[in-house]
């Protein structure tokens, strides 16, 4: 195929870097402290005052903070631990790594959330924790989890790997769990190339959380580096390396003073996407709960029967005009991994539906509007308009 002008490739995703990222790691360089140290640190300060947490412990990645908080929280081999389907796969191998049991939850419709209902209607008498998400950074409807949680003497884990900058009933999401989970990824808002964070009020389960994290060594490097005759370490319990790097850390301090921008600037874009397909029919589009706002980490629309195209059909429609769109959030239970898998003992129907009709258009700070504008003119033609 030729055209007369060729048009640049729209991507789904692009992080927000710039100099200011590479000015930070290259001071990190040339302190000659690259791993895990004073940077991290202050990092960690500088989220949990963003979250609103007491403690937040950073980690390689999401993953393995969820797998933290999991041991923190008390999740043993044989447990059951309540997760969404529909979310990426790390939600429900976390329960996995320890031997536990993912038992899936349905999600509600309008933030592709768990909800209470869904929650209570899986539960045994071995369920020991759940996962919640704030999927695609949409805030979950927490106070009737939290509640069920209490009432059950259950652990509340959040999964917020993509939920930096979006709110619940006014506060920062991640608030009112147990302990929470954030990721860096590129494909997050804040990213530091990979990396997590664990936030948490518990100072015990902080504590063991930062342990656990540098192979459960009682004496942290930064003790070590801080004494000429370091004081001889132990190791309590069998511990990981979960660390993150200071050159990563120091482009998440960056990150993080860049991250309300980030939001506003996602908020902006979703509105306009919505404002422009308010009028297509079988076009449902993502949009903030009552109880809270989203960073809009994702923006997904459902293609619903009476529209023209299927979900496939649109895809393909978008790469033809050089859009990059993606199938929504997957759903864990129907990936070989959980095949045959014992922990879905429900049917799951709003997720199966979301999971097979949603796409994910692109969405991020640089998105400049006459590029958003070729996405919405390809959407409204694929419509019939
Ligand atoms: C991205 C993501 C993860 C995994 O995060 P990593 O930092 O890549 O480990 C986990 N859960 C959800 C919901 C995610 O979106």
């Amino acid at each position: 195929m030729t055209s007369q002008t060729s048009v640049s490739r729209i991507n789904v995703m692009k992080p927000w870097l710039g100099e200011t990222e590479t000015a930070a790691v290259s001071e990190v360089i040339a302190s000659g402290w690259v791993a895990q140290g004073p940077k991290t640190a202050a990092f960690e300060r500088a989220f949990a005052e963003h979250q609103k947490a007491q403690y937040a412990v950073a980690t390689s990645n999401c993953t393995t903070a969820l797998q933290l908080a999991l041991i923190v929280a008390g999740v043993k081999t044989g447990d059951d631990v309540v997760v969404p389907s529909f979310s990426f796969i790390a939600t429900a191998n976390a329960p996995t790594y320890l031997g536990a049991r993912p038992v899936f939850a349905d999600v509600e419709e309008l933030t592709g959330n768990v909800t209470a209902k869904t929650v209570a209607a899986v539960l045994t008498d071995k369920t020991t924790a759940i996962i919640v998400v704030d999927q695609g950074g949409m805030p979950l409807d927490l106070r009737p989890l939290r509640n069920l949680c209490d009432e059950r003497g259950i652990a509340m884990v959040e999964d917020a790997a993509c939920g930096a900058g979006s709110t619940y009933r006014g506060a920062p999401v991640g608030v009112g769990a147990d302990v929470s989970a954030w990721s860096f990824h590129p494909r997050k808002l804040l990213t530091t190339g990979e990396g997590g964070m664990l936030t948490t009020n518990n100072e015990q389960w902080a504590n063991r959380a930062r342990r656990l994290r540098e192979h459960a060594m009682d004496v942290s490097a930064a003790e070590r580096h801080g004494s000429t005759l370091a004081p001889q370490e132990s190791y309590g319990e069998v511990g990981y390396n979960f660390r993150m790097t200071d050159l990563q850390a120091a482009v998440g301090l960056v990150q993080l003073g860049k991250l309300d921008a980030m939001v506003q600037r996602r908020r902006e874009l979703a509105g306009r996407y919505r404002e422009a397909f308010q009028g297509i029919a079988g076009l449902r589009c993502v949009r903030d709960p009552e109880h809270g706002t989203s960073n809009f980490q994702s923006f997904w629309v459902e293609v619903l029967p009476d529209f023209p195209m299927s979900r496939e059909q649109l895809l393909e429609k978008l790469a033809t005009d050089e859009i990059s769109a993606r199938r929504g959030i997957m759903a864990a239970h129907q990936q070989p991994a959980y095949a045959g898998h014992s922990g879905q003992i429900s049917s799951l129907p709003v997720t199966e539906r979301l999971t097979a009709n949603t796409l994910i258009l692109p969405i991020y700070h640089e998105l400049a509007e006459h590029e958003q504008d070729r996405v919405i003119a390809s959407v409204l033609n694929a419509g019939g308009e």
